[in-house]
């Protein structure tokens, strides 16, 4: 993992604008439709914190900003639910510039001092080593990520926070599940809340039970000075956006099979699936007549319709 030599200084600006709030810019119909969202996102985010713990009491929540809308509506959410939630959580955001060309470095700072966020900016070339390190002709995203998140992760240790949050929101989650399965020859996702590989974060994605679309108006109507992440001029790896855009399309054609796949990651069956490490399927023994039960015989609707 990446050291992190800069010494770096946390910002406490004052704020001149409230933590929540509708903009004022907004007409009334985009007003209404801006607390809809703003309601909805709160509850996804609210819910999915108390389904897997995600934040306790006294915790320092690292925020990971890229001035992505993900990222900014993460921040926007979590604010607003600091005020009511029934524990009490810091929140601080983190931006890493990468020193990527044309990487716009004013805009966080003025955004963050504006919404009176403490926050720290992070500098570390990293785009120079993801150079050196991409063979020629691949995109640098997989070694530019890596880089990232080993910075942040030992930032995090620096600053003490307990929690590290992620911008990952539900489509992310879905997506990479398909990437595994069509390449990787993996069942697996992205977790709403894990263990880093050094044992020495627990990372969080406050969003996961959140739907891309809903985030992008979201993001839309907030008025974010978003940055785009491909300002280096790298393109996003081709198979996931492939994945992204089937997922787009069966969401328009299908509207309701993003969330019966996303409750389905919610609603594993090991032993319905050939993972011999996940379900001891060599010991599986009958059940003697007088230990089983009423329920024992009954078999799964899916099988009998194959
Ligand atoms: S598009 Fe550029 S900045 Fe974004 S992840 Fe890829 S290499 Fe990094």
């Amino acid at each position: 993992m990446a050291a992190v030599d800069a010494e770096e200084e946390l910002v406490i600006p004052g704020g001149d604008e409230p933590a929540t709030g509708t903009p004022d810019s907004l007409d009334k119909k985009s007003r209404t439709e801006f607390n809809k969202l703003q309601k909805r996102l709160r509850r996804l985010v609210g819910l999915a914190i108390t389904d897997y713990n995600m934040i306790e009491e006294g915790d320092k929540v690292m925020v990971c900003l890229s001035g992505g809308k993900d990222s900014y509506t993460m921040l926007e959410i979590l604010l607003n639910l600091q005020i009511s939630a029934p524990v009490k959580f810091e929140v601080v955001a983190v931006n890493l510039d990468q020193k990527q060309p044309g990487f716009p470095e004013h805009v966080l700072p003025e955004y963050l001092t504006k919404r009176g966020v403490p926050f720290y900016i992070l500098e570390k070339d990293t785009y120079s080593i993801v150079k050196k390190l991409t063979p020629e002709g691949k995109t640098y995203c997989a070694v530019c990520s890596r880089l990232r998140r080993g910075n942040l992760y030992a930032f995090a240790q620096e600053i003490g926070a307990t929690k590290v949050a992620l911008g990952h929101h539900r489509d992310d989650m879905l997506a990479t599940l398909f990437l595994n399965l069509f390449h990787g020859g993996k069942l697996k996702s992205m977790p709403p809340k894990l263990l880093s590989d050094d044992g020495r974060n627990i990372l969080i994605r406050p969003l996961a039970y959140c739907k891309e679309k809903d985030i992008a108006e979201f993001a839309r109507l907030r008025g974010f000075p978003i940055i785009p992440c491909n300002l280096c001029g790298s393109q996003e790896n081709l198979q996931r956006a492939a994945i992204n855009e089937m997922l787009r399309e069966w969401d328009r054609q299908y509207p309701q099979r993003l969330d019966s796949m996303f409750t389905a990651l919610q609603n594993v069956a090991p032993s319905q699936l050939a993972d011999r490490e996940l379900f001891d399927f060599v010991s599986l023994k009958t059940t003697p007549r007088e230990e089983a039960t009423a329920d024992d015989g009954r078999l799964d609707v899916v099988n009998l319709s194959i």
